[in-house]
């Protein structure tokens, strides 16, 4: 077994070995982030595009290393799926901006609604809807104040699944929207049968909505087909002034994006409650 071909045949393996080994090492990293309490929410929010209010945030999962740097949930979320950890992950989730959002109502923070982003093991989780009302029951926030977001990709995995499942969500009173819109290959029929209140236009769409007049075509498509169905959208990743006054235009309802606040932590956030919107 020491001939030449096996040395190649080795290599490979121990090649295999040190990224298994990589992804042991990172999973058990996954599992004491969450037991030493190494996640955070960042808080982005979302603005009313007519009436410049701020209507709420979008909760978004970081993990604060013990240097203080933050890690981004591209870089851990697609293992926390595949191993299943997102299950505790996204209920720490939940809870934490359910609890946020309670705390700033206490202080008198009121009509502020709280989004969070459910991955696709989370949604085909049977426990998911108990989750929710579990979350709902120990902060005390009313039902339509939380809405929870699903790429459209996820949703469109298995479509008559997906509308079982969110029928059962929306039964409970929470808001959902879909993720990533434009992005996927949505039937027009599941749309109309999927019982939600939201859109969220992708932000590949908004980057050059000014400029590039197929992106422009696709916002104003989306969004009159939006309203036809009695949904409403949110634009996605809006940098400029100009792109804000652009989806103005288009009587997109809800904007989000770096021109009007980065994800902010709580402390952050709460400032951001108290001083208001930017024009
Ligand atoms: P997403 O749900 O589509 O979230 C929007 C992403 O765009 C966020 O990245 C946000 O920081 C970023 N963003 C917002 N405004 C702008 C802008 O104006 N310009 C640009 N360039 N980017 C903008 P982030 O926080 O890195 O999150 C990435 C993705 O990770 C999210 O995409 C979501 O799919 C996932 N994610 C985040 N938090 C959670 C969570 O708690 N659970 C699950 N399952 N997934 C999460
Ligand atoms: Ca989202
Ligand atoms: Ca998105
Ligand atoms: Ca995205």
């Amino acid at each position: 077994a020491k001939n030449a071909g096996r040395n190649g045949y080795r290599f490979f393996d121990a090649a295999m070995t040190v990224a298994a080994d990589e992804r042991l090492r990172m999973e058990a990293d996954l599992r004491r982030a969450l037991t030493n309490g190494e996640f955070v929410l960042h808080y982005q929010p979302k603005i009313g595009t007519a009436s410049r209010r701020l209507l709420g945030f979008e909760a978004l999962i970081r993990w604060q290393q013990r240097d203080g740097s933050l890690v981004a949930p591209a870089r851990f979320i697609p293992l926390a799926e595949e191993t299943g950890l997102i299950g505790a992950i996204g209920e720490w989730a939940l809870n934490t901006a359910c609890q946020t959002l309670q705390r700033w109502r206490a202080e008198g923070l009121r009509n502020l609604s709280m989004s969070v982003n459910l991955s696709a093991r989370q949604l085909r989780n049977p426990a998911l809807p108990a989750q929710v009302q579990g979350a709902l029951a120990r902060s005390g926030i009313p039902p339509e104040r939380l809405e929870m977001e699903i790429t459209e990709s996820v949703a469109m995995e298995d479509p008559a699944r997906t509308v079982e499942i969110l029928r059962e969500l929306k039964a409970i009173g929470i808001g959902l929207s879909i993720d990533d819109f434009g992005t996927g290959y949505s039937s027009l029929a599941y749309l109309k049968l999927l019982p939600i209140d939201c859109l969220k236009l992708d932000r590949t769409f908004v980057t050059d909505i000014e400029t590039d007049p197929n992106d422009a075509a696709i916002c104003a498509a989306t969004i009159r087909l939006a309203h036809t169905l009695g949904l409403s959208v949110v634009a996605e990743g809006v940098e400029t002034v100009e792109q804000a006054r652009y989806l103005d235009g288009l009587a997109c309802d809800v904007m989000q994006g770096y021109y009007f606040s980065r994800p902010l932590p709580e402390a952050a956030a709460r400032a951001f409650i108290i001083n208001g919107v930017r024009g």
